[in-house]
C-alpha cells in the first residue's frame, strides 16, 4: 500500500506539480481495478467520493477496517487535473486545454498531452478501468454508467454497480480523444460514470456513487466484506435509441421542481419557462417521451435550442435524435 505520483512534472517558471495516486493491495500483482476522477477539475462529486473510497481501502488493506479486507490491487487517482481543482476549473488552467480531449497524448507534447500520455500508461495494466465525471456546471445527471459500443463483459459488468441507469451510446467522432476511448484499444473492461453536476457537491449522488463503487469492488473480488448489501433499486439498461433529449423552443427562466431519477410520462410537465421581466409563464416544457428522467438543466437561463432535460425511454423513441446524446461533462 503506497501513495505515489502517477505524473510528476517540473516547470521552469512556476512550481512543479504531481498527480498523486493511491496504490492499495498486493503490490506484486497487476492492478485489478483503477478508478480515475477529476480529469475535469470542477467535477467535485467524483473527487470527493474517490478520496473517501481510497480512505476506506487503505484502512481495509491495513486490517483496520471492521467490515472490509482488500484482496486485489486497486489504484485510485482522485484528481487528475490537480491545478484545475485549485482554481475550480474544468480545463487545465495554463493553456486552457481539456485533458479529456488530449488522449492518447504524447510524451514530448504540451503539458496536457504529457499528462494524458502518463495517465494512460499508468492505468493500462489494470483489468477494470473506471473514469468518473459529472455533467457540466449547468446540468445535473442522475448517477449512471455510460457505455460506448461496449462488449458483452462490459454490458454485464455495468450491472454490478447497481446504479439506476446504464446508458449505451454510439461512439462519436468528437469523443475519440477521451480517456475512456483510449482505454478501449487496450482490452479489459472500461466504464465511464456520470454523477451529478460540476462546481458543487450533491451529497445524495455522492453516497449513491460511493456505494456503487463499493458494490463493483466487492462483486469483482477486489474487496471482501461483511457489510455487503445488494442495491435496492432496479437497474435499467437503455440502448442507443432510448435517450430522448428535451430541447427548449424558447428563451426565458426555466424553473422545475422535479428531481432526477423519477419516472415521467409523455406529455408530463417537466418545468415552466418564465418571462424574466414580468414573470409570466411563457410555456410549459413537457416530456416528449415516457421514461426515466436521467438529466435536468439546473442553470435556469435558457435560450432556444438549449438542452433542458434528458429522458431515458423504455421504447426506441430516441432513434432520430442523435444530437445532445453525450453529457457535456465528459
Ligand atoms: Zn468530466
Amino acid at each position: 500500500m503506497t501513495e505515489h505520483n502517477l505524473v510528476s512534472m517540473t516547470a521552469p517558471l512556476r512550481d512543479d506539480f504531481d498527480i498523486p495516486c493511491h496504490d492499495i493491495g498486493p503490490a506484486e500483482k497487476l492492478p485489478w481495478v483503477v478508478l480515475v476522477g477529476g480529469v475535469h477539475g470542477n467535477e467535485l462529486n467524483g473527487i470527493f467520493v474517490l478520496s473517501r473510497l481510497a480512505n476506506l481501502l487503505r484502512r481495509a488493506a491495513a486490517g483496520q477496517h471492521p467490515d472490509f479486507r482488500v484482496r486485489r490491487r486497486v489504484m485510485v487517482v482522485p484528481a487528475v487535473n490537480v491545478l484545475g481543482v485549485n482554481t475550480g476549473s474544468r480545463i487545465w488552467p495554463f493553456d486552457k486545454t481539456d485533458i479529456n480531449r488530449s488522449f492518447p497524448g504524447h510524451p514530448a507534447g504540451e503539458t496536457t498531452q504529457r499528462i494524458a500520455y502518463a495517465l494512460l500508461a499508468g492505468t493500462l495494466s489494470a483489468r477494470h478501468r473506471i473514469d468518473i465525471h459529472c455533467s457540466n456546471d449547468q446540468f445535473e445527471e442522475l448517477p449512471q454508467v455510460r457505455l460506448y459500443e461496449p462488449h458483452d463483459d462490459e454490458r454485464a459488468g455495468a450491472y454490478l454497480f447497481g446504479l439506476p441507469a446504464i446508458v449505451e451510446r454510439p461512439m462519436s467522432g468528437v469523443f475519440t480523444s477521451t480517456l475512456g476511448h483510449a482505454w478501449r484499444h487496450h482490452g479489459g473492461e472500461n466504464y465511464v460514470i456520470q454523477a451529478g453536476q460540476a462546481g458543487s457537491l450533491q451529497l445524495p449522488h455522492c453516497e449513491r456513487l460511493f456505494q456503487a463503487l463499493l458494490n463493483f469492488l466487492l462483486h469483482k473480488g477486489a474487496l471482501t466484506g461483511t457489510r455487503f448489501t445488494e442495491p435496492e433499486e432496479d437497474v435499467h439498461y437503455f440502448g442507443v435509441d432510448q435517450s430522448v433529449p428535451v430541447i427548449s423552443r424558447g428563451a426565458g427562466l426555466f424553473v422545475s421542481h422535479l428531481e432526477v431519477g423519477r419516472w415521467v410520462r409523455r406529455g408530463e410537465v417537466l418545468g415552466n419557462l418564465h418571462d424574466a421581466f414580468d414573470g409570466d409563464i411563457i410555456s410549459d416544457i413537457t416530456s416528449p417521451a415516457s421514461g426515466l428522467l436521467s438529466g435536468m438543466r439546473r442553470q435556469p437561463l435558457l435560450c432556444e435550442g438549449d438542452l433542458v432535460a434528458r429522458v431515458q425511454s423504455l421504447g426506441a423513441e430516441g432513434a432520430a435524435m442523435n444530437t445532445y446524446l453525450h453529457g457535456q461533462g465528459q
